[in-house]
């Protein structure tokens, strides 16, 4: 996606994958330093400990105690950002049409993605956030991100729900759960956005389910282009590409 970006507008950056072995992110930070990079794109298990090696965090990182893009100021600080909440909101609001103000909403999950969606949720006014997960600690923890709209339930709950949305893997090519459904679909119907986070396959179990019930359905390809599009915006200060973005995220996912 971002060479893609930085080719389309003509930009003399590249975009590097390094696998940093969990527990070495302060030596990933200290070599970033070293080799001047300009930014980084941060995922799992290395977000939450980003958070504590970076110079400073943006608010919304440090409310979520986790960083998925680091920016290099022109003074060398570190600045921890975090866009999967923010690309996740443009994603419903430009790609779907959805606005999340005053709607009732199902989160399934209570790791990072669950932590960003349910904050952006409620920073945009939904009526209630509702977070059902399999783990009660963590799962009170991401209801309590949503302030007073957030309490914890069960999936059971989608169907009242306006919005679901999966942030767990289950469903995820590839995996032990590929073939699993984080929401029993009997509780899904027409009036729905259902969202899976998961961004391969293409049509994960749960879409199909959903679409099969009459609601809308999409995977998590859309936020995964929007939170890249804006990280794109912080390092470049240039407006991203986002279709050209897409186009090479659906092109890459085509060829696994
Ligand atoms: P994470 O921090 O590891 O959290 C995963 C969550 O799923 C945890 O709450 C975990 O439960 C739950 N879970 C895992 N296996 C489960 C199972 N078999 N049954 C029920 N719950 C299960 O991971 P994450 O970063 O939040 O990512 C979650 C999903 O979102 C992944 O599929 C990832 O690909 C996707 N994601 C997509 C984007 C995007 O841009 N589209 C961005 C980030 C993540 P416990 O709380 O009990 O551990």
């Amino acid at each position: 996606m971002h060479n893609a970006a930085f080719r389309a507008l003509g930009l003399d950056w590249v975009y590097l994958a390094f696998d940093v072995p969990p527990g070495e992110v302060e030596g990933a930070v200290a070599g970033m330093r070293a080799l001047g990079i300009e930014g980084l794109s941060v995922t799992i298990p290395h977000k939450e400990p980003m958070a504590g090696a970076v110079d400073v965090l943006s608010p919304l990182a440090q409310a979520l105690g986790a960083v998925n893009t680091v920016v290099r100021d022109p003074r060398g600080r570190l600045r921890g950002e975090n866009t999967d909440g923010p690309g996740f909101l443009r994603f419903l609001t430009d790609d779907e049409g959805f606005d999340p103000a005053g709607r009732r909403c199902l989160v399934v999950g209570a790791g990072g993605a669950a932590r960003a969606v349910v904050k952006a949720l409620a920073d945009a006014g939904a009526a209630e956030v509702v977070v059902a997960g399999r783990t009660p600690a963590r799962v009170e923890a991401v209801a309590a991100l949503a302030g007073d709209c957030g309490r914890v339930g069960v999936p059971a709950e989608a169907g009242e729900a306006d919005l679901v949305v999966n942030a767990t893997p289950l469903g995820m090519a590839g995996t032990d759960a590929a073939g699993q459904l984080p929401v029993d679909d009997a509780h899904l119907g027409p009036g729905q956005l259902v969202v899976d986070l998961v961004p391969n396959p293409a049509i994960t179990p749960l879409v199909e389910a959903a679409r099969a019930r009459g609601a809308m359905a999409v995977n998590g390809l859309g936020m995964l282009v929007h939170q890249a599009a804006l990280a794109f915006r912080m390092w470049t200060g240039q407006e991203a590409p986002v279709a050209v973005m897409s186009a090479a995220a659906l092109a890459d996912l085509a060829r696994r």
